[in-house]
């Protein structure tokens, strides 16, 4: 038998209000003056006037860094880290979605470390070191969708190429998460659709990756019980706070599950989102079903488990078409064609798929062929 290391992450405060906990936790800790690292959308928005004046009143000095919008880049990152050395700053408060954590999770490594935040890529060839502790790091997620604030790594696209990379290391877990589903409540109907069609497919595709994390497994398949009888609900009904908060949570799970692997749908994803600037969450949207009826023969036993959580009757053989009809339930375009994208994309679309890391924990080996099969497939179904 071999021996299989498995790692947990933080301590999350989870429910309506857990944002008023976060004044408290800073001092607790000692510390006197938070960067609240946002992006620019939110920032013109009351939730962030009204988190500083929290964190005011529980004694702490802020300062505000918005500089975030679009895909990160690494001068958003070095321009986080100046405004913490310029506010002299002791910790750092990430709000927003997956784009504002990831920056946030590094501004604070930058500001203490030399070098530029392309030198602590996982696979640069001369990768700077980790070498003293990191300033305290708390994140305040206000989508559900990446579960980025329970997430290690961080992504940061090159300025030049677009190129995404990642950082990768336990020390840029935040030290604690609070996951106030309040902050979900005025998020647009598409956004929550596709966000939570990024957690929906987290949860499933690492479910159904072969490596042996039963630990994950379990969690991938509570987190699709969970998106499943929640996500119609929030797209339907935004001030609907019960099923803000079953996205919250099946968001988290399923950036905590894929800690095991992902798989094709989220080659597919990437690359939609490199060649064809689609948004994150519409990609696997829209690839999911298309990637799964391919893979159902090679693991039918799993989607039984898959129909049996999601409350699917039928078995197995339910489980993508029940995929649809919540796609066509919750507003997905029904298409890649009605997004924008066109035939002469597929050859670019399945290079960037066919390079990418994710598809190699399929439960099915993708070629380039059966990507090309796939992408078309999806593409006027
Ligand atoms: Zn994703």
């Amino acid at each position: 038998m071999s021996i299989t290391r498995f790692s947990f992450p933080t301590v999350i405060h989870f429910g309506a209000g857990a944002r008023t906990l976060a004044g408290p936790h800073l001092r607790e800790h000692g510390l006197k003056r938070a960067l609240i690292v946002t992006d620019k959308g939110l920032a013109a928005l009351p939730l962030i006037a009204s988190l500083q004046a929290e964190l005011t009143a529980a004694g702490l000095n802020t300062a505000l860094y918005a500089g975030i919008w679009g895909n990160p880049t690494g001068s958003q990152v070095m321009n986080g880290a100046a405004a913490y050395k310029a506010h002299g700053a002791d910790c750092v408060v990430g709000v927003g979605g997956g784009a504002a954590l990831d920056v946030a999770k590094v501004v604070g490594l930058l500001a203490t470390h030399p070098g530029d935040v392309m030198e602590y890529v996982w696979d640069h060839p001369q990768v700077r070191p980790i070498t003293t502790a990191l300033p305290h790091f708390i994140a305040l997620p206000t989508t559900s969708g990446t579960g980025s604030e329970v997430g290690r790594s961080s992504v940061i696209s090159e300025e030049a190429t677009h190129i995404k990379r990642v950082i990768f290391s336990p020390l840029i877990l935040a030290k604690a998460v609070f996951a106030d589903p309040e902050l979900t409540l005025a998020l647009p109907a598409a956004v929550t659709a596709a966000t939570g069609m990024d957690a929906l497919t987290h949860n499933v595709e690492s479910y159904l990756s072969p490596a042996f994390h039963p630990l994950c497994d379990g969690i991938a398949l509570e987190g699709t019980r969970i998106a499943a009888r929640a996500l119609a609900t929030a797209v339907r009904e935004p001030g609907n706070l019960q099923a803000r908060a079953d996205m919250m949570m099946s968001s988290m799970m399923g950036a905590i599950a894929f800690q095991k692997d992902l798989g094709a749908v989220h080659s597919c994803a990437h690359a939609l989102g490199t060649v064809c600037d689609t948004h994150h969450g519409l990609a696997n949207a829209l690839m999911i079903d298309t990637v799964l009826a391919w893979n159902f023969e090679a693991v039918p036993h799993k989607f039984d488990e898959l129909a049996h959580a999601a409350g699917v009757a039928g078995g197995g053989s339910a489980f993508v078409p029940w995929l649809k009809s919540l796609k066509a339930q919750i507003g997905i375009a029904p298409n890649l064609a009605a997004v924008g994208v066109r035939t002469d994309h597929v050859p670019r679309l399945v290079e960037v798929a066919t390079a990418d890391i994710c598809h190699q924990t399929n439960p099915r080996p993708c070629t380039a062929a059966d990507f090309e099969r796939l992408f078309l497939k999806a593409l006027t179904p």
